[in-house]
């Protein structure tokens, strides 16, 4: 446990205690006042941007651009959610007037409503500091729809996550002129367990590893009174670039997939893991060449280094592997791992064959390219080998991409919808990288992606304020009631 903390910081108890406490004013507030909090927590964050950004710096060894892009998002995200339940968007009743000529005789007048469902515990992530830790995306659809909301720091930044809880604070207190914030800081694996079990937490969620998300996941369905975990774990997030596209576009292609693989040090969710070509495909130079231009980046902690390590000399060693980008890695006095793109190419049947090895996720600047005979059986393949991602990407050619439009259901366009089988976030001819906050957004996916795939497990956008609500059907309830 460090023991540097601030006041931002408390035990399980006392955090747990403070947020119930919180619960029982916060959850009665109209959606301007939590808009306002948003907003506030946003300016919050602004104001000592700069001091966010040298902290998380020294913690995780992501880029300077990157942290303050990072605080941006978290920042855009705050508003986009303040927008939406500033008008109470996210709680508009589903209305049934009566009807005296229903099928089985007349019916009274019901309204759907939907209430905060209580205090939410969120394990904040290693790899988004800002973007998926103390203010980020599931704090901030918690505090949007009115649940106060206790974070279980990652111990990969913790002074980054004090001082972001302290933003929270100064926000809570100049808004509601209150103490009892309605966002708590805890730290410890211990810690993080001992409120997952406390009944006073209604809901949990989490990003993070396969094997830690399991186990949490476990624990929260076996409560006596069971949760729902919100895990996002582990995604491959394949990506298929058709015969056309490789002609027409191979080497844009070929450096954009490189781009997408090294970007933070491979250390994102969306990362692509896998990519199908078809043989001869011709984008081997163009990979080549651009992994060596990428300077090598730290990865975030030690331990995460070496399972990275782990990973990629097992991709390595599987027969009949071949490095395109054999890549570099060292680490330094510190034990941190500093590493440079390692693409490594298998034949479509030793990707199918060893999918245990080639279809798991590798956490870091590393992704395999898989040479298929005919890409398009390879694609409708995919749910046959590769699990549950966030995403499912293809690149087509012009044609084929003209040919959508008149023909969606046989052929490559039936191939293309295939992919809604096996990912949250289906894309045409672009990247997997950027995840925008809108309405329309899904950032989720069948498992191992996330523990719980449904209409509302999307940690990014408005409509993962389900996550927090509870609906309350009203029957032939007062009309002052609402
Ligand atoms: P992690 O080790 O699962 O830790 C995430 C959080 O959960 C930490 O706060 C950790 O607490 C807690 N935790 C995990 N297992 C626990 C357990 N058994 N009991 C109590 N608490 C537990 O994940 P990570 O450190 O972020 O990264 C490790 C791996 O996660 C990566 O290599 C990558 O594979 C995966 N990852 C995936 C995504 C994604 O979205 N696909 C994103 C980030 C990471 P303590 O550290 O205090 O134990």
């Amino acid at each position: 446990m460090p023991s540097d903390r601030t006041e931002a910081t408390d035990s399980v108890e006392t955090a747990l205690a403070r947020a119930t406490e919180a619960l029982s004013w916060y959850r009665d507030t109209s959606g301007a006042e939590r808009a306002d909090f948003l907003v506030a927590i946003a300016d919050e964050l602004e104001s000592v941007s700069e001091q966010l950004v040298t902290i998380a710096r020294r913690e995780t060894g992501l880029g300077e651009d990157r942290l303050s892009g990072e605080v941006a998002q978290t920042r855009v995200n705050l508003g986009l959610l303040a927008d939406w339940v500033r008008e109470d968007r996210d709680r508009r009743p589903v209305h049934d007037p009566a009807d005296p000529g229903f099928p089985r005789g007349a019916r009274p007048d019901i309204r759907r409503t939907l209430v905060p469902v209580g205090v939410a515990l969120n394990f904040a992530a290693s790899n988004f500091p800002f973007a998926f830790s103390v203010a980020g995306v599931d704090s901030a659809g918690a505090l949007a729809a009115g649940c106060p909301v206790v974070v279980k720091a990652h111990p990969g930044h913790p002074a980054t996550s004090r001082a972001s809880a302290d933003a929270v604070r100064r926000a809570a207190r100049r808004v509601f002129d209150r103490d009892d914030c309605p966002l708590q800081l805890i730290e410890g694996n211990e810690e993080g367990v001992r409120a997952l079990l406390n009944p006073r937490i209604a809901v949990a969620t989490f990003t993070g590893s396969l094997a830690g998300g399991r186990h949490l996941a476990g624990l929260a369905a076996t409560r006596p009174a069971p949760i729902p975990f919100y895990g996002e774990l582990g995604s491959v997030n394949p990506v298929v670039v058709t015969a056309d596209a490789a002609r027409e576009r191979g080497a844009e292609l070929g450096r954009g997939f490189v781009d997408e693989v090294a970007f933070s040090g491979g250390q994102v969710c969306v990362k692509p893991g896998l990519l199908l070509v078809p043989r001869d495909h011709g984008l081997d130079e163009a990979i080549a060449r651009r992994a060596q231009e990428v300077p090598e980046h730290r990865l975030l902690y030690p331990s995460l280094g070496a399972q990275y390590l782990e990973r990629r000399a097992a991709v390595l060693g599987v027969s009949g592997a071949r490095p395109l980008a054999e890549g570099t890695v060292r680490t330094d006095e510190d034990g941190h791992v500093w590493a440079t793109p390692t693409i490594v190419t298998v034949p479509f049947e030793t990707a199918r064959t060893q999918a245990s090895t080639i279809a798991e996720e590798v956490f870091g600047p590393s992704s395999i390219v898989v040479e298929c005979d005919d890409v398009e059986r390879a694609l409708v393949s995919l749910p046959e080998w590769v699990p549950g991602s966030l995403t499912a990407t293809v690149h087509l050619g012009g044609a084929e991409r003209d040919a959508l439009q008149s023909d969606c259901r046989d052929g490559i366009a039936g191939a293309v919808r295939a992919l809604r089988h096996i990912a949250g976030r289906v894309i045409v001819d672009e990247w997997p990288g950027a995840v925008y906050t809108t309405p329309a957004q899904h950032h989720g996916g069948p498992f191992p992606a996330t523990t719980l795939d449904t209409a509302a497990a999307t940690s990014v956008g408005q409509l993962g304020l389900g996550r927090f609500q509870r609906a309350v059907a009203w029957q032939n309830a007062p009309e002052a009631f609402f």
